[in-house]
């Protein structure tokens, strides 16, 4: 099919994540990526600072995650989890118990991020109905959160941007704290946590868990909030009985300079959740990663209870994405992915700074492999992504933002392509 069909087809029928079908945005053909480069149809080669939402750490056509895949599906692609096991699901959950925070060390495993999620969400209802306190079934959260596109993980996601409105009726209503204020690195201010600690004082009695993005909140704003925000959110949950689930399915896997967000408060969730950059990029996997304690509670028997965890998914544990999942994992612990991030923080902080300046530009912030331009007012997407393809780089912008979290393995040049063209770009913005 020559190119110009195929965007013709792509335009008619096919939907991309959150467009028209009537009036589309344009869209780019891709022949190839390597490194962090994506290649496109016409042969330009384009620097890629997404990490195509934060999970090709490793860059593209990585030869030893190639290899592990080509080595599973030689071997068997998939089997059903029910009742059967193999070697890669495995040895990729022995791994997930090693790296995650001390006490997390069961898994489920299951296709994507926003699935991951509504698994946490059910082990916490189910839990505590185990446990005979039924009516500890409701959620808090914070605003400004982003958890995924399926229901449940929708009513947590912050309920402006995620337009609950919408989906009144249908949609369970939960409880928002507003959002953390404290920069990452600012000084703790005591009274950012009053809305929080109000709520889950108020309804400790409904509530089963908070879930919430640890220290980094992703596509519902990308924020980064203090440590002490985290310890103040573990103390109280202790406090009134309420589980906490640390979404760190953005944040996972060293993007934001320690292996997991968590780690940077020393807190220890009670469910975890995983997806993105598990696999490197390569496959569609995600993991919910829970303590001792939940899965005993989530299990056990007695009169009017299953027992058993209730979600099965037909493609869970899938060989071939826990085999490349595997390698990931052994490839970012072996090759100094902390040197890396550092690197590339050193690079963005220096590399954005000029945008400081700029009367445009409200704020810049950076945290590990993450950079944010903060504009005053939303830039215009179609046209803005334009120009970033003709500067020889792939940033896509939503809203105010413009941000990029580039692969580990991006050079120092590339990064330097990547942050001259946001600055440039940026300062030709009205
Ligand atoms: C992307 C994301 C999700 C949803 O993951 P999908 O794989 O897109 O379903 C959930 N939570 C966070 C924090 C995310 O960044």
């Amino acid at each position: 099919m020559e190119t110009a069909s195929l965007l013709e087809f792509d335009k008619k029928h096919i939907w991309h994540p959150y467009t028209s079908l009537t009036t589309p945005l344009p869209v780019y053909p891709v022949a190839g990526a390597r490194g962090a480069k994506i290649i496109l149809d016409d042969g330009r080669e384009l620097v890629d600072g997404m990490a195509s939402w934060w999970s090709v750490i490793h860059g593209y056509n990585h030869p030893q995650l190639n290899s592990a895949i080509k080595e599973q599906v030689d071997s068997f692609s998939h089997v059903m989890f029910g009742g059967l096991t193999h070697r890669p699901a495995v040895e990729l959950c022995q791994r997930l118990v090693d790296i995650t925070p001390d006490g997390l060390e069961k898994v489920f495993l299951c296709d994507s991020g926003s699935i991951s999620v509504e698994v946490a969400m059910k082990m916490a209802i189910q839990y505590w109905y185990a446990l005979d306190r039924p009516q500890k079934k409701r959620f808090l959260t914070i605003r400004n959160g982003y958890h995924g596109d399926a229901f449940h993980a929708m009513s947590v996601c912050d309920p402006d941007t995620g337009m609950h409105s919408l989906y009144r009726g249908v949609l369970p209503e939960y409880f928002f704290a507003a959002a953390p204020q404290t920069p990452f690195s600012g000084d703790w201010n005591s009274g950012d946590i009053a809305s929080f600690s109000q709520l889950i004082a108020a309804n400790a009695e409904s509530l089963c868990a908070v879930i919430l993005e640890p220290i980094v909140q992703g596509a519902g704003g990308m924020r980064f909030y203090h440590p002490q925000y985290l310890r103040e959110v573990r103390r109280l949950c202790d406090e009134f009985d309420v589980l906490l689930i640390a979404d760190e399915i953005a944040t996972g896997f060293g993007r934001s300079g320690r292996l997991f967000a968590c780690e940077y408060a020393e807190v220890v969730p009670d469910i975890l959740c995983l997806g993105k950059a598990l696999t490197g990029g390569y496959m569609t996997l995600a993991a919910t990663i829970t303590s001792e304690k939940v899965a005993a509670g989530v299990c056990r028997k007695g009169v009017g209870l299953p027992g058993v965890f209730m979600h099965g998914p037909t493609f869970m544990g899938n060989a071939v994405a826990c085999a490349v999942a595997c390698r990931s994992i052994e490839l970012l612990l072996a090759t100094g992915w902390q040197q890396n991030v550092r690197r590339i923080e050193r690079g963005l902080q220096q590399g954005l700074a000029p945008c400081r300046q700029l009367e445009t530009v409200a704020e810049v912030r950076v945290l590990g492999a993450i950079g944010v331009v903060e504009m005053k007012k939303p830039v215009q997407m179609a046209s803005v992504q334009q120009k970033f393809v003709d500067a020889g780089v792939w940033v896509r912008p939503f809203g105010k933002l413009v941000y990029v979290l580039p692969p580990f393995i991006i050079s120092d040049s590339e990064l330097e392509a990547l942050t001259g063209a946001i600055s440039t770009i940026v300062a030709g913005e009205q």
